[in-house]
């Protein structure tokens, strides 16, 4: 274990409340709260329901209150995105003053037809990068500049990371033409706000990241450590989620899924019990955390573990 002291260490979990948790978000809340405490730093929750459309406050709560049942803990107050629009305006206000940004009208079938594959779909091929859109004519998204040179990072789990955002995915959008400002841009301008040193999560993020550190450096902040932890996957590959139709975890057996969880993360479980109260399990899972156990890939199928 390192010895940061708190003032240096701050985690975060940042669930999108579009559901109950599923086992799979409780492997990053788990694994981003152990990576905290054996830090000894602090654990901040945010919830991301920067996209309204998708999320809903009865899971917000239901989030909380599951973290809590199963002795996760936070530090201060819950941050919740949909109360930092003027953060964002203000993000994006300073963006634009620098002509990084431009109004885009394309609809999804222009960009299909005339785009190259991607990493996350069709690359946006930049029609409307020169094109002064006049403002008037809505509604558009806000799309930000991106360029070839490579966005490296050593992620502290992955290892070595490269990526040519403009061939990759092309610029992208941080205010959607509804007027919602987008994941990238929300959650780069939360990290900075809350102080965020180290972001514990998925590996399905991992391709994000490239974006997130554009933007931080286009804003002038700091890029924090990342370490992405294998989802976890069903039979057939797929991360466990909304969409795969992951089913809620439940309160019934805790300790029993915290055991699930940590050796999904291959962590050492011997001399947890699920007899044991669960601050105790945390205490001793904590103290025994070890980033070099976890395997070094993107995903691990649940049916391994339970
Ligand atoms: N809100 C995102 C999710 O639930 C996580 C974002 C992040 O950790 O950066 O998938």
């Amino acid at each position: 274990m390192n010895t940061l002291s708190s003032d240096h260490y701050i985690g975060r979990f940042a669930p999108s409340p579009t559901g109950p948790l599923h086992f799979g978000s409780m492997v990053a809340a788990l694994a981003s709260y152990l990576d905290a405490k054996a830090h000894n730093g602090r654990w901040l929750v945010r919830l991301e329901d920067v996209d309204e459309s998708r999320c809903k406050p009865e899971f917000a709560d239901d989030i909380l209150r599951t973290l809590s049942t199963f002795g996760l803990q936070w530090d201060g107050q819950v941050i919740v995105q949909s109360q930092r629009k003027p953060a964002y305006e203000q993000a994006l206000a300073r963006l634009s003053g620098q002509s990084h940004t431009y109004a885009c009208g394309c609809s999804r079938r222009e960009i299909a037809d005339s785009a190259a594959a991607g990493i996350e779909g069709p690359v946006y091929p930049g029609t409307c990068r020169c094109q002064q859109i006049n403002s008037h004519v809505l509604p558009q998204a806000i799309r930000v500049l991106t360029h070839d040179d490579p966005i490296m990072f050593t992620d502290l789990i992955q290892g070595e990371y490269t990526q040519r955002i403009e061939s990759a995915i092309g610029d992208f959008i941080i205010k959607r033409r509804d007027g919602l400002f987008a994941y990238q841009l929300a959650v780069v301008v939360d990290d900075a706000a809350q102080g965020i040193t180290h972001i514990v999560r998925g590996a399905d993020l991992i391709d994000s990241t490239a974006r997130q550190i554009h933007l931080q450096r286009l804003l002038g902040l700091p890029t924090p450590y990342y370490l992405h932890i294998p989802v976890v996957t069903n039979a057939a590959g797929q991360k466990l989620s909304k969409q795969t139709l992951a089913a809620g975890i439940g309160t019934a057996a805790v300790n029993r899924i915290l055991i699930h969880a940590l050796t999904h993360l291959r962590q050492t479980t011997a001399a947890l019990h699920e007899q044991m109260p669960t601050s105790k399990l945390l205490q001793l899972a904590s103290a025994q955390w070890q980033i070099a156990l976890i395997p070094h890939v993107r995903g691990v199928p649940l049916l391994e573990v339970c």
